[in-house]
């Protein structure tokens, strides 16, 4: 069964978030005040729609109370992002996300029955310095805000499995571009390269992905 979600706020992360639903499947709504945003979604969402989260009539009008969840990621208008999550509420949508800008604002959405709600900037900052700690994580090379380059260490999670084995392109969506074994490098190592206990991944992708891959895998 297709999953359907609605997105308020088209920023960079509600934006993210669109695009990453349609690409698992996901049926996706994407509304925002901002006709330009909503012009750039209109190709990606399963529908775009220009719309003021806290008008009432107009949510009521979209039928948003039908969707299993609707994301709130309106970013720096607090009382907008309060005011829509509250009548998201009154609707009886069944599963609300909202993005908090800070903690008063989380407490806020908290108590007005916001089922999850996610600091994205403030987890980010925290995962990234765990893993910069994280005694697997060597090297950190930042390509972009979301994009960069990590070192590796292996561990005897993942020593003597092939890289087909672990399959982390599939699983991750991440890219082994180099092993370092000893003093010497194997560049594009092939999918039959086997993990030796020690060697050092080289490992490209989006930050996110990296980040699961060294939560989850070792
Ligand atoms: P980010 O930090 O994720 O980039 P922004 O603050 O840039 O967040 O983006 C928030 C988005 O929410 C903007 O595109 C803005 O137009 C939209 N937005 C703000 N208020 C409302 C509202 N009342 N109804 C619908 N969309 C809104």
């Amino acid at each position: 069964m297709r999953k359907e979600f609605v997105v308020i706020g088209l920023g960079r992360f509600g934006g993210s978030i669109v695009e990453e639903l349609v690409r698992l499947g996901a049926d996706v709504m994407a509304i925002d005040s901002d006709p330009e945003r909503v012009e750039d979604y209109a190709k990606i969402a399963t529908e775009a729609v220009i719309a003021d989260a806290t008008d009432e009539e107009a949510l009521k009008s979209l039928g948003l109370q039908n969707f299993e969840h609707v994301i709130v990621a309106i970013g720096d208008d607090i009382q907008a992002s309060i005011l829509a999550t509250l009548i998201l509420k009154e609707m009886g949508v069944p599963q609300i996300t909202a993005k908090a800008q800070n903690d008063y604002h989380a407490k806020v959405l908290h108590k007005i029955g916001a089922d999850v709600i996610v600091h994205p900037e403030r987890d980010m900052g925290i995962r990234i310095a765990n893993n910069m700690m994280s005694n697997n994580v060597l090297d950190y090379l930042e390509l972009s805000d979301e994009y960069s380059i990590m070192e590796i260490k292996s561990n005897d999670r993942i020593a003597g499995y092939s890289i087909k084995d672990l399959d982390i392109r599939a699983n991750y969506g991440i890219n082994i571009i180099g092993i370092k074994r000893g003093d010497h490098i194997i560049i594009s190592p092939g999918a039959d390269e086997k993990i030796l206990l020690g060697d050092v991944l080289l490992v490209i992708g989006a930050i996110v992905d990296i980040n699961r891959f060294v939560n989850r895998a070792m």
